[in-house]
């Protein structure tokens, strides 16, 4: 998968330590001391510290590029935070147009099938004077 495109701007490398807080992706306030492939940190290892354009919220570039990329494959990515989205998903939109379209379809076919049947128990069914059946009147 392409790498997604999100719009960051670079902080110091010591910011999280600065500002005493962390990324709220992996919990850590380190930036990289290892190289991903002896990471300690579960799957990720954190790089540079970067700062969202759309919402201004700080985390690790490769927590977050992670983080996007994993959401993009459903959805559109959003901030762990704040949930704006970070990026927008076209495909997945048409992909869930086309699932219910198709669902309508089939629920239509049924829904007429249905129909059919109650149209030939109404047939087979002898009305009384003045019954009603189905909101046809004898
Ligand atoms: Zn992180
Ligand atoms: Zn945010």
């Amino acid at each position: 998968m392409a790498t997604p495109s999100v719009a960051i701007q670079y902080l110091s490398n010591d910011y999280f330590r600065v500002h005493n807080t962390e990324c709220s992706i992996c919990h850590s306030a380190d930036r990289a001391t290892h190289p991903p492939e002896t990471t300690v940190t579960p799957q990720i290892a954190p790089t540079s510290i970067v700062q969202t354009a759309t919402c201004a919220h700080v985390f690790h570039e490769l927590c977050l590029y992670t983080w996007v990329t994993t959401q993009l494959a459903t959805r559109h990515a959003t901030c762990p935070m704040c949930r704006h989205v970070l990026v927008h998903n076209p495909n997945t939109a048409t992909t869930m147009l086309a699932e219910v379209s198709e669902r309508l379809e089939a629920l239509e076919r049924e829904v007429e099938g249905v129909y059919e049947q109650m149209r030939r128990l109404w047939q087979m069914v002898p009305m009384e004077e003045g019954e009603e059946w189905f909101g046809v009147r004898s």
